[in-house]
């Protein structure tokens, strides 16, 4: 209602973290007396996670930045606005001058709003007039993004709403743990999971793979880093054993006849020996999602990062794609193949331009047609837009050496702990001349910065985001922010300003919006028919949504894939397995991922005192047979070493880990991050690096 849109109470928003953006209503007038309720909205339902619920406190932490800092002697200093930003306008003048512009970077994050994530890519290629720039986004969802582009010809994580999966009888989860990371999202899984059609793809027995065996569904607890040739194994069966959909494969396909010499080599007992995953369990989750889908009662397949952070992690969601093609499921009402976002802002984030290799509206920027659009919305020449720059990881190792960029602005990120190989990452980021974090609590990240940029967060301003279904979000303001704290909008505006620029950077993040919607017109994201307006009135608004299309696309590929002919792609791959080999020094394979009460590097939720409680130290969690060899006990602490660096843990037992595998969270810093442990093979196609297999050994702690 506009009451609850307008005033200091009753606000109606969403989620401060991850891509289901579950409804929630704010009231209160001040930090203090702030209170969360879940909202019924399609996403949640009602529901909201222990995250969610405390969300509150972030705006009360005792933590929160108010004032910016700037180094002085080796130490953060309280300073003024002024000075902050004289100190960062006169740092990128100086060293564009002496090193040129790409000697200036600047590093996003999947959290940003619409408005932000578009500004942010605007001020890089206008003010600053610099390749370099990309975000955190690219080891969130980047191969299945790239997979997605490959075989649709389109990447929208879930091409439906994710309402339709709540119908389906057989769900196929691909490295997805929804009871931890989202637990709302399993509403959407219940009948699949009660009708014994639950199916989860996971090293460990996660919660999710608990509930899918509980209701007697599948646990396919495969070998870390042996994805794609699960994929192609069950592709083998459903061939061989009559489940294909042949009509669909021969009317919206192409590239079967020569995708297929590759799937054939996968024999079963093949794929049983290099995943550990047993021929009958395939056949069952082949037959299971074939039956669904001859009896219309829904059958999808859905990844997340644990398929699909790994050094080809493009080509393993390929392969699931091919299993899904093979399937028949794509494409139609009541099936589909869908990827579960991470990242509050996952999809939106990757859509307006903050990525290396992106313009707005989800272009290339190497599209001359692309460039022209968007330089004429800016009101520059096309050929001053300069091309792209390196991916997340490439620029971060790039800082401070030859020719590699200077000067860093980082937003809503926080790489010390999140980068792969975080050690490397931090010694670069040491290594410039000038460090500049924009936050709202100081991050690991912004502990060693030069400047410190204290700005808003979630709730203390207005904006957009898009959800992993491609809907189009209003979060809005509740609260009046602290004194002392800026959006960044207001950074880069003042910025340009000070460094010369003559283009208008607006701070009215409305505005952005608008200027967002002529950008994105005629690009993949459209969003040129959606507004404020329609969206406060309630509006449901998936891109693209066009004047020829303005009541949006929440199904998209009924009629055609995003494909030159309409046809979805059959893309020839094949499994290669991990970058880094376990050996005689380093036994075992180590797997990174997320606990129930924290979100991405936990700079935010480590604050939260209900979380903090609940999940307060890092872990590692073996087999007892593991432990047994390492010579250490449940509880103790051990050292967990990669050819990279030692991350210190406390031990958890657990009887269903693999015996060479364990477990770390991502969440902790210092001696307790575990990405001094993972390393930086990249996927080839996009740039992903290898979060979940690396080579590990263990070392009691005496
Ligand atoms: Fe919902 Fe995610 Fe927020 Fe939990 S963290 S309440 S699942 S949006």
């Amino acid at each position: 209602s506009p009451s609850e849109q307008s005033g200091q109470v009753g606000v109606a928003t969403h989620c401060a973290y991850c891509g289901l953006q579950c409804a929630m209503t704010l009231t209160g007038t001040s930090p203090d007396d702030l209170t969360v309720a879940p909202r019924r909205f399609p996403t949640n339902r009602g529901g909201l996670c222990q995250k969610g619920w405390t969300s509150a406190e972030l705006l009360r932490t005792p933590g929160r930045l108010t004032t910016p800092l700037v180094r002085r002697d080796g130490e953060l200093a309280p300073a003024s606005w002024d000075e902050a930003l004289d100190v960062v306008a006169d740092a990128i003048v100086r060293t564009q001058a002496a090193f040129g512009r790409d000697a200036v970077a600047v590093f996003g994050g999947g959290g940003l709003t619409n408005e932000k994530a578009y500004q942010l890519g605007k001020f890089a290629r206008v003010a600053l007039r610099t390749s370099q720039i990309d975000y955190n986004g690219r080891w969130c969802m980047s191969s299945a993004a790239a997979a997605g582009i490959r075989c649709f010809g389109l990447d929208r994580g879930l091409p439906f709403p994710v309402t339709d999966i709540g119908s389906a009888h057989a769900v196929l989860l691909l490295g997805a743990n929804p009871a931890e990371t989202m637990p709302p999202f399993l509403t959407h899984l219940v009948r699949a999971a009660d009708s014994g059609g639950l199916m989860v793809a996971d090293p460990r027995l996660t919660p999710t793979a608990t509930k899918a065996l509980d209701g007697g569904g599948l646990h396919l607890q495969l070998r870390p880093g042996t994805d794609a040739a699960l994929a192609l194994g069950m592709i083998h069966l459903a061939v061989t054993e009559g489940y294909a959909d042949r009509r669909f494969v021969a009317e919206r396909t192409t590239g079967f006849d020569d995708f297929w010499p590759v799937a054939a080599q996968w024999l079963p007992e093949r794929v049983e020996r290099v995943t550990g995953v047993a021929v009958t369990v395939m056949r069952t989750a082949v037959a299971a999602l074939a039956r669904a889908r001859d009896t219309e009662r829904g059958a999808y397949v859905l990844s997340a990062r644990g398929s699909e952070q790994h050094a080809s992690g493009t080509d393993t969601v390929t392969a699931f794609i091919a299993l899904a093609l093979v399937l028949g499921l794509p494409g139609n009402r009541g099936t589909g193949f869908g990827t579960i976002t991470g990242q509050g802002n996952g999809q939106g984030g990757r859509e307006h331009g903050q990525k290396a290799d992106q313009l707005p509206g989800y272009r290339k920027i190497d599209d001359p047609a692309a460039r022209a659009h968007v330089a004429a919305v800016w009101g520059v020449d096309p050929d001053e837009l300069p091309g792209p720059g390196r991916s997340a990881f490439e620029l971060l190792s790039a800082l401070g050496t030859d020719g590699g960029p200077r000067v860093l602005m980082v937003h809503g990120s926080n790489p010390v702990v999140s980068a792969p190989d975080a050690r490397v990452v931090a010694e670069r980021l040491a290594a410039l001349d000038l460090l500049v974090v924009s936050d709202f609590v100081l991050s690991e990240t912004a502990a060693i910065a030069d400047v410190v940029l204290p700005v808003l967060q979630w709730a203390e301003e207005e904006g957009t985001l898009t959800n992993l279904e491609g809907r189009v979000l209003r979060r809005r303001r509740a609260l009046s922010p602290p004194p002392g704290c800026r959006s960044e909008l207001d950074v880069w505006s003042e910025l340009s300003a000070r460094i010369g620029c003559s283009t208008d950077f607006p701070t009215d993040p409305h505005v952005v919006f608008e200027e967002l919607r002529r950008a994105s017109a005629g690009g993949p994201a459209d969003y040129s028919a959606v507004t404020w307006a329609r969206l406060d009135a309630g509006e449901s608004l998936h891109w693209p949504c066009t004047t020829e299309r303005p009541q949006g696309t929440p199904r998209l590929f009924l009629d055609a894939f995003a494909t030159p002919d309409g046809l979805a792609r059959f893309v020839p791959v094949d499994h290669v397995g991990p970058a880094e080999a376990d050996d005689r020094d380093y036994p075992l394979v180590a797997t990174t991922g997320r606990v129930l009460q924290h979100y991405q590097s936990g700079a935010q939720t480590r604050l939260v005192d209900e979380l903090s409680t609940a999940a307060g130290a890092m872990f590692v969690q073996m087999h007892p047979d593991t432990a047994d060899a390492a010579g250490v006990a449940d509880g103790a602490l051990v050292d967990v070493v990669s050819r990279r660096g030692r991350t210190r843990a406390a031990v958890r037992l657990d009887d269903d880990m693999r015996s060479d595998v364990v477990f770390l969270p991502f969440h902790w810093a210092g001696d307790a991050r575990a990405n001094s442990l993972t390393h930086a093979a990249l996927d080839p196609t996009s740039r992903m690096p290898e979060f979940k297999a690396c080579a590990v050994r263990l070392e009691a702690v005496s």
